[in-house]
């Protein structure tokens, strides 16, 4: 995107990109919908792709990769040790983040569990902004304890706080007070912390968290696989970053870190992972659990082709014109949607748009998923597949008590460069629809509840037959449209 001023027109955020490669999209009747997500148990993970027109299920691996990411793509080293693709890999990274040591992985979650084995024992916390789901699995599986630390401006919907990632030093201090620092495993601080809305810390809530972590000789791990999101907000919300470059905020983000891991399905456009590391000596304990778990010290479990695209990835993701198009389609989003009075989270953030699902249909009971129900609604509506992210996401308590989440959301994620403005707006448009029509919408019951994991594979029905009337008023209003 560039800052482009615009005469006359209300401004839009402009691609600074084109689109050579297409796929075509279906968009099936409202009918064939409604008849699609009953098969589905009124779960969007159970959709097919060719049932779905706009897919905003998730970020992770589906953002557009560039000309060049696939070009690095065709001159791949195929070696199964000691290839000049890994080198060239580890010499971006080293370029970027100022670390000498790189261990490769097959995704993020990977570099979670190694981290954890390396670094966590029964008992120990690891204080963070905010759990990743995947995170927060690994430690407690090692015995740990997850601290979580955000600050209060953290979990307000409705807010202008413009990091409401930050991490309240006050917390970490007191936490650290009740462990004893040998007590801690490590601090962990996520970027565009994913789970409360794609929410950025700023860099100097960062310098002050590493500040803490060095008077009590405490490691710092940084979850980067949201990091492109961040250092946009780090250089337009926060003044002193504004004169700085993408590439010099994030060697300042580094530099405070002893350890950088991330998701490559996310952080830099392509697939796998990899763990950075200052230290000669923690490198040296983890390197071992690489060929054991993941595939040989220059691959670990990626193929050569994604590692290439990563590389060129990385290097892009140093561009603030390749890295805002996200952040600036899902402001523009959430401010439309605001608009026309639908309840979302704010201020926008990255990843996606979260609909407040709680306050979008306060008549329909926790107990009957408000936030399944709506992601539902729109998929009849639309043909858009979000993700549920509240109550259905939770898991029973042992004695089959609910577990009613703190908020009930629906994630419209936006994978970066693959849908255009007007897709947005069509987004936007039904959504308003939806919420102008928010009475006739119902809750759900489970048919088919697994005892884990249950929104994956979960089946449900709708409580009443509010679905056919959903139906009936989309052709009153819309007549033939799809
Ligand atoms: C997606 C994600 C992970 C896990 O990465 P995978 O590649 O899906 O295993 C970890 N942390 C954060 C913040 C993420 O968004």
């Amino acid at each position: 995107m560039a800052t482009v001023k615009f005469y006359g027109n209300e401004p839009v955020p402009l691609e600074m990109h084109k689109v050579r490669i297409v796929q075509k999209l279906n968009l099936p009747p409202v009918e064939r919908r409604l008849e699609k997500m009953t098969e589905a148990g009124n779960n969007t993970f159970l959709l097919r792709n060719d049932d779905i027109f706009l897919d905003m299920l998730t970020d992770s691996g589906v953002n557009a990769m560039s000309d060049r990411q696939q070009a690095a793509m065709m001159v791949a080293d195929d070696s199964y040790a000691g290839s000049a693709t890994y080198s060239r890999l580890e010499h971006q990274l080293r370029d970027i983040f100022g670390m000498h040591y790189f261990l490769p992985t097959h995704q993020g979650r990977a570099c979670e569990h190694i981290l954890a084995k390396v670094l966590v024992s029964p008992g120990k916390a690891v204080p963070m902004n905010y759990h990743f789901t995947t995170t927060k699995a690994h430690i407690t599986l090692q015995g740990g304890v997850v601290e979580e630390l955000v600050s209060d401006a953290g979990l307000e919907v409705v807010s202008v706080n413009p990091f409401k990632g930050n991490m309240d030093i006050g917390k970490l201090r007191a936490t650290i007070e009740k462990y004893g620092p040998e007590g801690i495993a490590f601090v962990r601080m996520e970027s565009g912390t994913n789970l409360i809305g794609g929410q950025p810390f700023s860099l100097q809530n960062l310098a002050d968290v590493s500040n803490v972590c060095k008077e009590n000789g405490i490691p710092l791990v940084l979850d980067a696989s949201l990091l492109a999101d961040n250092l946009y907000f780090n250089k337009t919300r926060e003044e002193h970053c504004k004169s700085l470059s993408i590439r010099e905020i994030t060697r300042r983000t580094a530099d405070l870190c002893d350890v950088i891991y991330f998701s490559a399905r996310k952080l830099g456009c392509a697939r796998g992972g990899g763990i950075c590391v200052r230290d000669q000596a923690l490198f040296e304990k983890m390197r071992p659990l690489v060929p054991l778990y993941e595939g040989f010290l220059t691959y670990g479990g990626m193929s050569v082709r994604e590692m290439e695209a990563l590389a060129v990835g990385l290097e892009e993701t140093m561009d603030e014109e390749m890295i805002n198009q996200g952040p600036q389609f899902i402001a523009y989003m959430v401010d439309q949607l605001q608009e026309r009075g639908v309840p979302v989270i704010t201020p926008a953030g990255g990843l996606g748009c979260h609909v407040d699902a709680g306050r979008f249909i306060d008549h329909i009971p926790q107990a009957q998923y408000p936030a399944g129900a709506l992601a539902a609604a729109l998929y009849i509506a639309s043909g858009i597949r979000g993700m549920e992210r509240g109550t259905l996401s939770e898991q029973r308590e042992p004695d089959g008590r609910e577990i009613f989440a703190n908020m009930e959301l629906v994630r419209l994620a936006m994978p970066r460069r693959v849908f255009t403005l007007s897709q947005v707006k069509y987004a936007v448009d039904r959504l308003a629809w939806l919420y102008d029509n928010r009475k006739l919408i119902g809750g759900l019951q489970f048919i088919e509840e697994p005892e884990v994991l249950r929104f994956f594979y979960g089946r449900l029905k709708p409580v009443s037959d509010w679905q056919n009337k959903l139906v009936a008023k989309f052709r009153e209003d819309f007549g033939d449209s799809l």
